[in-house]
Order: C-alpha cells, then sequence, then structure tokens
C-alpha cells in the first residue's frame, strides 16, 4: 500500500485542483482519498511526502505509431529491420510509460510488432503502458502507401474490406483503424480526397461492434469525414477540413475528434530532412485544422487527445508537449487540457471504468509532477517525477528524453 500524503490532485474530470489531500492505493486500485490525514492507513503502508506536487491520473494518447521512431524522412523506416525495429519500438514504449502516459492507443503499424511488444510488455519481459493496438490499417488501393511497407491492408469493396477487418482481429487488434481521406504523409496522396466508401467502412464497423470494439478513421477532407461518422466510427483522427455539416453529424452521434497540431510543430521547428510533400502539405493544412479544432469544441463536439508520435521528430515519450501547446494557443486551460489527455481520452477508447481519473474504486495510473507545472504545462514532458501504473512505482525515473 502507498500513501501520496499532502499533494494537490487534478482529478482528470476537469475540476480544480485540490491541495492539502492525501490518496492511498495499491495494485487493485485506490483506496481512498481525503484531506491530509483523515484516512486510516494500514500498517506498514508506504508514505510518500508530495507537498508542493501535482497528482494527476495516468495520460492517455488515443494515437500513436509505436514502431515508427521519429526519423526526420519516415521512409528511412523501411530501411529497419524488423527484429531491431521490434526492440526499439519495446524501448520506446517504456520510455512512454516514464513520460506519464500510462495507456497508448496505437493507431496502424507493420509486420505485428504492435502485437509482439504489446506481449512482451503483459508477459513482464519489459515496462511499457496498457496498449490498444489496431495491428495494419485499413485501406482502399491508393498511391503512396507504399510509403510505408507494410502499413496499410489494401482492399476494395466491402467484402474485402469485412475480411480485412476480420483478419486484423483475428491477428489481436484491440480495435480497428482505417482510412476515409487520403493522407498527408503519403506521396500523391490527397488528403482532401475521401477513400473508402461509407458501406466499405460500415462493414468494419459491424466486424468491431461483434467484439464490442471500436474503429479509428484516419481522415482529413470535409467528406471523407461525413462518410465515416456516417458509417459509425468511434474517432475522426486529424479532422481538418471538418465542416459545420461534419460538427452537427459528430455531436449526433457522439463521435470523438482527436486534433494532431503538435505534428506540424515538430516539422515546423526541425524541417531537416522531412520530405517536400510533408512540408507542403503540412503548411497550407495547419490554419484549416486549427480553425475545425476551435469550432468543434464550441459546438461542444467530443475531443480527446492524441499526437501522432513516431511522425516526423515527433519522438515517442514527448507525448505530453502538445498539452501546453493547446494551453499556449489558448485552446484549454491547464485543467482542460489535463482532462482531455485522461478523462476525455478514456471515454473516447471505452476504458472509462477503469482508467483516466483519480476516483475511489479506479485503477492507480497515478503520475506526480511540480505543482508549479499546473500554471501553464510548459515543460510537462520534461517534469514527470513518477508514475504509478496499476498501483505498482515506475522504475528507471526520471525518463532520459
Ligand atoms: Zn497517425
Amino acid at each position: 500500500m502507498f500513501l501520496l500524503e499532502n499533494t494537490t490532485i487534478v482529478d482528470g474530470t476537469g475540476a480544480p485542483p485540490v491541495s492539502g489531500m492525501d490518496i492511498l492505493f495499491d495494485e487493485d486500485g485506490i483506496k481512498g482519498i481525503a484531506a491530509t490525514g483523515e484516512l486510516e492507513v494500514p500498517a506498514n503502508t508506504i508514505i510518500i511526502k508530495a507537498e508542493g506536487k501535482a497528482v494527476l491520473p495516468g495520460l492517455i494518447d488515443t494515437h500513436i505509431h509505436m514502431d515508427l521512431h521519429g526519423y526526420g524522412n519516415t521512409y528511412d523506416e523501411n530501411l529497419v529491420e524488423d527484429k531491431l525495429r521490434s526492440v526499439r519500438t519495446a524501448q520506446e514504449m517504456a520510455r512512454t510509460l516514464r513520460s506519464g502516459f500510462t495507456t497508448v492507443r496505437n493507431v496502424g503499424s507493420v509486420n505485428g510488432i504492435d502485437f509482439a511488444v504489446k506481449k512482451a510488455i503483459e508477459e513482464g519481459y519489459v515496462q511499457g503502458p496498457r496498449i490498444l493496438t489496431s495491428g495494419q490499417i485499413i485501406s482502399m488501393t491508393a498511391e503512396g502507401n507504399d510509403y510505408f511497407l507494410g502499413l496499410y491492408h489494401e482492399v476494395d469493396g466491402v467484402d474485402e474490406v469485412r475480411k480485412a477487418a476480420r483478419e486484423q482481429l483475428k491477428a489481436g487488434a484491440d480495435f480497428l483503424k482505417l482510412m476515409a481521406t487520403g493522407a498527408v504523409m503519403n506521396p500523391g496522396g490527397v488528403p482532401g480526397a475521401p477513400q473508402l466508401d461509407v458501406e466499405e467502412m460500415r462493414a468494419v464497423v459491424e466486424e468491431a461492434d461483434k467484439l464490442g470494439t471500436h474503429v479509428a478513421a484516419h481522415a482529413h477532407g470535409a467528406l471523407g469525414i461525413k462518410n465515416a461518422v456516417e458509417a459509425g466510427v468511434r474517432t475522426i483522427e486529424h479532422g481538418t477540413f471538418l465542416d459545420e455539416a461534419g460538427i452537427e453529424l459528430m455531436l449526433k452521434k457522439g463521435t470523438y475528434l482527436v486534433p494532431t497540431p503538435v505534428v506540424g510543430y515538430h516539422m515546423a521547428a526541425h524541417q531537416e530532412g522531412i520530405p517536400a510533400h510533408m512540408l507542403s502539405e503540412h503548411d497550407h493544412q495547419e490554419s484549416s485544422a486549427d480553425k475545425a479544432h476551435r469550432a468543434a469544441i464550441k459546438a461542444g463536439v467530443n475531443v480527446c487527445y492524441g499526437t501522432d508520435a513516431g511522425t516526423n521528430y515527433n519522438y515517442h515519450g514527448l507525448n505530453a508537449m502538445q498539452m501546453a501547446l493547446f494551453v499556449e494557443q489558448g485552446i484549454y486551460t491547464p485543467v482542460e487540457a489535463i482532462h482531455c489527455a485522461s478523462l476525455a481520452s478514456a471515454k473516447a477508447i471505452g476504458l472509462q471504468d477503469e482508467i483516466g481519473s483519480i476516483e475511489v474504486g479506479k485503477v492507480a495510473d497515478l503520475i506526480v509532477i511540480d505543482a508549479a507545472l499546473l500554471e501553464n504545462l510548459q515543460g510537462i514532458e520534461k517534469g514527470i517525477e513518477q508514475v504509478f501504473f496499476g498501483g505498482k512505482p515506475v522504475e528507471g525515473m526520471p525518463p532520459k528524453l
């Protein structure tokens, strides 16, 4: 049993910080939360003095690519042998956990690297976060897909698409990822253009439904977004050209938006080696994406947290940077940014009963930061002092970023 003593709690529900609090927990979950000194503390409890610190729920990133490393030119990934890539992925997932992200949703991987590393973590060979993974991305036959060898499962027509969905689930996918529009990252790809048809996407949603899981849709263009929402996907990834009608539809269906502005932030900060087709596409998309994100929030659309970690210079372990970016851009207050990356994201991936907030009975995924970081979250990615994952302290702290 552990007691975090005399700390400030930001519980992830969007409620303001409360100081002078104690949290009692173990591997079975959070046992008690009360003003300092009020809990009955069992003998042999390890007491951690946490005055001046803030405790947050373990953070959740709903959009990462665990087996991409963050190369300036993502094509270089094709030159790394799968076995080496798997070991690197394991190391980077350990870093992700130490950086405060206790749960990640991996939206597309190559050759089963995701399944292997997830298994290695669950077997205890390596340390890492709770992982929900999709396996390959289900896509129609499209130009540019070969830039990421093995990432896309190309299929056409309802029957083929349904079969691909079943194959990913058979391989171990926890949910499914599909392409509703073209992609920025793929040369020749047209981000605004719709891809899979509504009927094709509906087949994927039906197969996910049978197992009580959900579908994530990569979608930039307005028509592709509406097609995906119509088909019943749970999350719209990126949502760059989301329009009024799309917002209406998302509100009606309760669909989540996963904006990923930190991708453009890293590209602008580095540039070196980034292929021209990625830079130019990003330049003329950034303001549209920002407008769409703000309009969605204003209208009350569900929004969750995703960083596209693994893309260009977007290294695993830096996942929390986007929270500070949201605060800096006036999109969220610090407490709202924390809510987005905790309870809102837990709801998006269907794990809200177990994780996402600091409440008695929930899993003890907790992170400790200096309370001063709550002012604007600047530098939070380097300020994670301790992580408890399932009630156990994570080793190797602080992380080397
Ligand atoms: Zn992505």
